[in-house]
């Protein structure tokens, strides 16, 4: 069975295409190297000894993306190519809604076109907007505040109502909550172009003295320590569970949380990365960033209910393989 991964050069595709060849798939991977290098693809042959089908092509050029649909029959598709940095999003929201939008428009079309019935969605927890956690999936959506949650509120959106005109056409809407971590052996990871925004990238790069220190955004949030708390998930985990989903995906839309339930705060994860790698990471605290929530997490009851998919790896694992990464990296 083969599946088309899209955007599979990235953190979270390229994790899953590994997990995906270990549960013996073949895979063609469509990335535009956006955000990702073509040494991925040799990291991923050093992993799994496979090397995957690989077309550099962007996914919202429609004539591309149909050749590559004539030249393989797909099983299905998993969805990750996107734009993602929130606040480029708000200086760049053109780029944001044409990337992102028309990319899920062109991928529903060519699987209707070819009989293509199974799509699964990289999606997000922000769709949730601010709404108290434990986050579930049948709660409302709430406006985002930012062009990247839209992207991915309309993605859905689009989705959901071409999965209700064409039976055949499955969907699974996989709504993330903050992947961390890398494969364990080092070889892949998050590597982020310039500054990271993100906070455990931007741990590792300190830590490998890149980058002078930490600034913790808010100590002032009616959480365990005043710092924002999240639901940090291993990414192979992640990873694992988009195998459960494309196997999972039976007739219409499924949504699912992929996180753990427990939530970690911004201290706890710095202070678990230096006990656990032994290295220290200089921070101060700064004021808070604009949007954050305080407090974010998952309710992972439905996921492990009805596809028993459950996060495995913990914080520790996490701090331990993202440090690995950034060392294997140099
Ligand atoms: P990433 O940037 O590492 O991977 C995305 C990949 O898609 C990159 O390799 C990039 O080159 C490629 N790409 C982008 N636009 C493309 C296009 N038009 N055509 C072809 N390739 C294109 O990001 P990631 O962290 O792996 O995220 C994957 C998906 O998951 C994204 O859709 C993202 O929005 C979503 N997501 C990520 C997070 C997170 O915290 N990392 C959280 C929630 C949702
Ligand atoms: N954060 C921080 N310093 C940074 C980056 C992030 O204190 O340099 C905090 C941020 O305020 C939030 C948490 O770390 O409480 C996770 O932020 P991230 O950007 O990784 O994920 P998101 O905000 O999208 O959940």
């Amino acid at each position: 069975m083969t599946i088309l991964v899209t955007g599979g050069l990235g953190f979270i595709g390229s994790h899953t295409v590994v997990e995906l060849i270990k549960n013996n798939y073949e895979v063609v991977i469509a990335d535009n190297l956006a955000n990702s290098k073509l040494e991925v693809l040799e990291r991923l042959y050093q992993i799994t000894g496979v090397r995957p089908i690989f077309y550099q092509i962007d996914v919202t050029d429609e004539a591309l993306v149909e050749e590559i649909f004539r030249k393989h029959k797909f099983a299905g598709l998993i969805h990750f190519a996107g734009l993602k940095a929130v606040g480029e999003s708000v200086e760049k929201p053109l780029d944001y809604y044409y990337n992102n939008i028309v990319s899920t428009m062109v991928l529903s079309k060519m699987c209707l076109r070819y009989q293509v019935d199974k799509f699964v969605f990289s999606s997000s927890a922000t769709v949730y907007g601010e709404q108290p956690s434990p986050l579930r999936e049948d709660m409302e959506l709430k406006p985002r505040t930012n062009p990247y949650g839209e992207t991915k509120a309309i993605s859905e959106r689009i989705l959901i109502d071409t999965a209700r005109a064409n039976e055949n056409f499955a969907v699974s809407l996989l709504r993330y909550f903050n992947p961390i971590g890398a494969h364990e052996s080092g070889l892949i990871g998050e590597d982020p172009n310039g500054i990271p925004n993100n906070l455990m990238p931007f741990v590792t790069k300190v830590a490998k003295g890149l980058l002078v220190k930490l600034s913790v955004f808010g100590h002032d949030y009616d959480t365990v320590d005043g710092t924002g708390v999240r639901d940090y998930i291993h990414v192979v985990d992640l990873a694992r569970g988009h195998v459960r989903a494309i196997e999972g995906l039976d007739t219409g839309v499924s949504i699912y949380n992929l996180g753990t339930g427990k939530g970690t705060s911004v201290l706890e994860l710095v202070n678990a990365f230096i006990r656990v790698n032994g290295v220290d990471v200089p921070y101060e605290f700064v004021g808070r960033r604009s949007g954050d929530v305080a407090t974010c997490f998952a309710d992972v009851s439905k996921v492990e209910r009805e596809l028993g998919w459950k996060a495995e790896l913990t914080i520790e694992d996490m701090v331990r393989d993202a440090w690995g990464f950034e060392q294997g990296g140099e």
